[in-house]
């Protein structure tokens, strides 16, 4: 479903080139849940973006079902980040202005077919919270509001980077269950970038960048459920 081959972005130049990815090859299946670890500056979040449309690469490609990303103009990349998409960062990226069911809703109208808003809302524990703003609830429920905004158009892939970073234990695996639902229910192939190597375990596939190359790429036979996770 995903398919990398050879992905190469540096950024600045001559002294202050940085080789940041440096031929990244991988194939993801549909369905699939896909975590990438590393230490921090191996290029997590640049492999993210630039499979999310959000950067250029330099070299290589990126397919994702069958559409060759690094092929589009900017209006079909667009197209492409509306269509496909949920993007999650670290810290939840919410307007600040609208309500909680407002920050849903927005993304919900770039899709032909959305997900029912009050199913969503009631299956992500926002539907007492929906016309909260983001500051009035907590970051776990923020971080909700964050996926349920990726959700909502039915996406193919999402993305998350750090989606737990900003979390503590409880509330971080209250959303790594949220995630395992999302990805069973919706059949969603999810991508999970984190510096926590036990969210691992409950990947269907582990990769792992070092210095812009893929030091480990390995199918996880006996996946764990999120609730069985401890770190
Ligand atoms: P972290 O775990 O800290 O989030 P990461 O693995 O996500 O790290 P990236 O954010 O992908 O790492 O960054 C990889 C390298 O690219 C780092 O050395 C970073 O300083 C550099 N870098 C990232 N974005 C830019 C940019 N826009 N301009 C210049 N250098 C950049
Ligand atoms: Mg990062």
């Amino acid at each position: 479903y995903l398919v990398v081959d050879g992905l190469m972005k540096h950024y600045g130049d001559g002294e202050a080139r940085v080789q940041v990815l440096d031929g990244i090859t991988t194939k993801i299946m549909r369905g699939e849940v896909c975590v990438m670890l590393g230490p921090s500056g191996s290029g997590k979040s640049t492999f993210l973006n630039l499979i999310g449309g959000l950067e250029d690469a330099d070299g290589g490609h990126v397919s994702v079902g069958g559409c060759e990303l690094t092929a589009l103009g900017a209006r079909e990349l667009g197209e492409y980040r509306r269509r496909e998409l949920g993007f999650v960062f670290q810290f939840y990226n919410l307007v600040p202005d609208l309500t909680i069911r407002e920050n849903i809703e927005v993304t919900a109208h770039l899709s032909d077919s959305p997900l029912p808003l009050e199913d969503l809302l009631r299956s992500l524990g926002l539907w007492e919270h929906r016309d909260k703003f983001p500051r009035q609830v907590s970051g776990g429920q923020q971080q909700r509001c964050a996926i349920g905004r990726a959700l909502v158009k039915n996406p193919g892939l999402i993305l998350c980077d750090e989606p737990t970073g900003a979390l503590d234990y409880k509330t971080s695996k209250e959303v790594l269950e949220l995630m395992e639902r999302v990805n069973r229910e919706y059949g969603c192939t999810v991508v999970m970038v984190t510096h926590n190597a036990a969210i691992a375990g409950m990947a269907d596939r582990v990769l792992r960048l070092r210095d812009g190359r893929l030091v480990e790429d390995q199918v996880n036979e006996a996946p764990l459920s999120a609730a069985e996770l401890d770190w």
